[in-house]
């Protein structure tokens, strides 16, 4: 009989994990309280890209840091009193943005981002929903800027790994995307990249294609977790209980809080982004994700319309929302491209889940055999969804590893209390954080 696995968690990281277990001849069972993608994996801006191995800490943000003290930018905001009660998750985050640092996670992340693509393709040729990909690139804007910075951080790791970039003048852009208005005065295209026209809805084809291959998907809200003897248990809100030979935590944001139940500490923060979905002008497309580097704002084009995304809000997962840097962007948006009134989309926002280091955890929970996870992928989770649910279905498989998971293991920051979690379960508390 094969052995038994719970995920917990269908956003792209669970659905992915899930679907590489059950390839591998394992008994899945999915969970999720939502449909598959309801949450982070749904309002994303649905960029597939090799060259996105560089995180918001990297050593430009030293540069920027003045710029960013007047927490006014639409790039990057940050609410004070969240700030000063995190302030060894803010110095550590900082830390992390000195070259050294962020060279060892821009390799780490380069594992990921490099295979992301391919590993995409794989899935949806399973599903059937190839026809989500665009792969014509992203394309990067500068209104006022001289265009891409060659001395960058950035553009040195490019140049060292092969990225395929080509700079462009106002013209070029104009060809690549004649509805672009000509306020443009230079850009770049990301050659390799890819762009997906509904992020939710490719995740939700694979959990499809997942439970017609045999996987099970259950709709519940797990509570808390605990272990006994060679067993795992997953506490449901109706009373009810899952157990299984292993467990793989895959909920994004909501990991910490899980894992807090059953005794661990989870350093893990959040990078919270908007949406807003807007109908294109008679006439008026793109046929690519739009970067606006100088107004801090992506242009998406989606199945709903033109998808609007915002910067970086540092604030708790469940603070009440702030529309602003959304609606500081949207006089940009308006001078960039024709675009009528609002669809009948609620405004959405999302918590990127990040560690300070900005690597996810991706591996064996310290101190509990059969518990794993998956969860930490800040800008790039849609995107490396599939490279990670095959790397980690690798190593509980026992399999030779396809890459170094050393950068990604989550003793690097989780750890366990004392005695905690034999077979105590707590009910999932409102983080702390
Ligand atoms: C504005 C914005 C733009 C972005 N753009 C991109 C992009 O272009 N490309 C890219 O690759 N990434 C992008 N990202 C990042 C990406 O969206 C995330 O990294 C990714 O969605 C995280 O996936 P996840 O599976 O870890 O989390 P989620 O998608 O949040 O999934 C976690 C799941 O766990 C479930 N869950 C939680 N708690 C429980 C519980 N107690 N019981 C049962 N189920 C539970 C939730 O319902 C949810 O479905 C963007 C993010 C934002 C906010």
């Amino acid at each position: 009989m094969s052995k038994s696995i719970i995920v917990l968690g269908a956003g792209s990281i669970g659905v992915a994990t899930a679907t590489h277990l059950l390839q591998r001849g394992w008994d899945v069972t999915m969970v999720d309280r939502e449909l598959p993608a309801s949450e982070t994996s749904y309002g994303n801006a649905g960029v597939i890209n090799g060259a996105s191995f560089v995180p918001l800490n990297n050593p430009g943000l030293h540069a920027s840091l003045a710029k960013y003290l007047r927490n006014n930018t639409p790039y990057l905001r940050y609410n004070w009193p969240y700030i000063l009660k995190n302030i060894p998750w803010a110095l550590q985050f900082l830390q992390s943005s000195k070259t050294r640092a962020s060279r060892i996670t821009c390799d780490a992340l380069h594992q990921l981002t490099t295979p992301a693509l391919d590993e995409h393709k794989a899935m949806m040729q399973r599903a059937g929903n190839m026809h989500r990909l665009s792969e014509k690139g992203w394309l990067k804007v500068y209104r006022k800027g001289a265009g891409y910075d060659e001395q960058s951080f950035e553009a040195q790791l490019y140049a060292e790994r092969g990225i395929d970039i080509q700079k462009l003048d106002a013209a070029g852009i104009h060809d690549l995307e004649p509805s672009l208005r000509p306020i443009f005065s230079a850009g770049y295209l990301v050659s390799g990249a890819a762009c997906i026209n509904n992020p939710s809805m490719l995740i939700r084809e694979y959990a499809e294609q997942f439970v017609k291959d045999g996987g099970k998907l259950l709709r519940e809200n797990i509570k808390s977790l605990s272990f006994s003897g060679n067993q795992t248990h997953c506490h449901l809100e109706n009373g009810k209980q899952l157990s299984s030979d292993q467990l793989v935590v895959a909920a994004g944001p909501w990991s910490g809080d899980i894992l807090a139940t059953a005794g661990f500490t989870v350093p893990m923060r959040f990078e919270r982004g908007y949406h807003a979905h807007y109908h294109f002008a008679q006439g008026e497309t793109l046929s690519r994700s739009v970067h606006d580097i100088e107004s801090g704002f992506i242009m998406s084009p989606m199945e709903q319309g033109l998808r609007i995304t915002t910067g970086v809000e540092l604030n708790h997962r469940d603070a009440p929302r702030n529309y602003s840097q959304l609606e500081q962007v949207m006089p940009s948006v308006h001078e960039a491209i024709g675009i009528t009134e609002r669809t009948d989309d609620p405004l959405w926002c999302g918590a990127r889940p990040t560690f300070p280091d900005s690597r996810p955890v991706i591996g064996p929970a310290p101190g509990q055999p059969g518990l794993w996870m998956a969860f930490g992928h800040h800008h790039i989770g849609v995107m490396t969804g599939p490279i990670t649910g095959k790397a980690l279905a690798e190593q509980i498989s026992s399999e030779s590893l396809s890459m170094d998971m050393k950068p990604f293991s989550p003793a690097r920051y989780i750890q366990r209390k004392r005695g905690a979690g034999k077979s105590v379960a707590k009910s999932v508390a409102k983080s702390s954080a």
